[in-house]
């Protein structure tokens, strides 16, 4: 049996048809999809880099408005500092730590009832209102 190609829509090569991902369509039936699963792949890695990064800076910004660093033990690296619920919510009450993150950069009201806390100091709270660490162990 001969070769099918298909032409990329991203990449413009022709390629052979198990470079594409085939789908069901409910008027055409099996159908490989215009882009290769090459172009796919990429796009999909360059969303979620992006993603990542849009993400990171967003939590850099709030952190800043916010204090910049840890408010019971003074931690100061964005990547081990979080956004802290001073009165504690119940988890079914909880919204995803981005779209929190994304409602408190655009609320000056809202982040009222937020504090900066590092991931050890957050955890150590659990369920209380305070840091439950002997901070001056050693
Ligand atoms: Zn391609
Ligand atoms: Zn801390
Ligand atoms: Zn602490």
């Amino acid at each position: 049996m001969e070769q099918q190609y298909v032409q990329c829509n991203k990449c413009k090569e022709s390629k052979i048809i198990d470079e594409f991902r085939i789908i069901n369509t409910k008027f055409a039936g099996f159908m490989p999809v215009p882009t290769c699963i090459k172009c796919e792949n990429e796009s999909e890695t360059k969303y979620k880099e992006r993603y990542r990064l849009d993400t990171c800076k967003a939590k850099i910004k709030l952190l800043k408005i916010m204090g910049g660093k840890c408010v019971c033990c003074g931690l100061t690296q964005w990547w081990i500092l979080t956004i802290d619920h001073i009165k504690p919510v119940k988890k079914d009450k909880r919204i995803d730590s981005r779209s929190l993150m994304f409602k408190l950069l655009k609320n000056p009201e809202m982040r009222k009832d937020f504090q900066v806390m590092c991931y050890g100091c957050n955890n150590s709270k659990n369920t209380g209102e305070k840091c439950n660490f002997d901070h001056n162990l050693c």
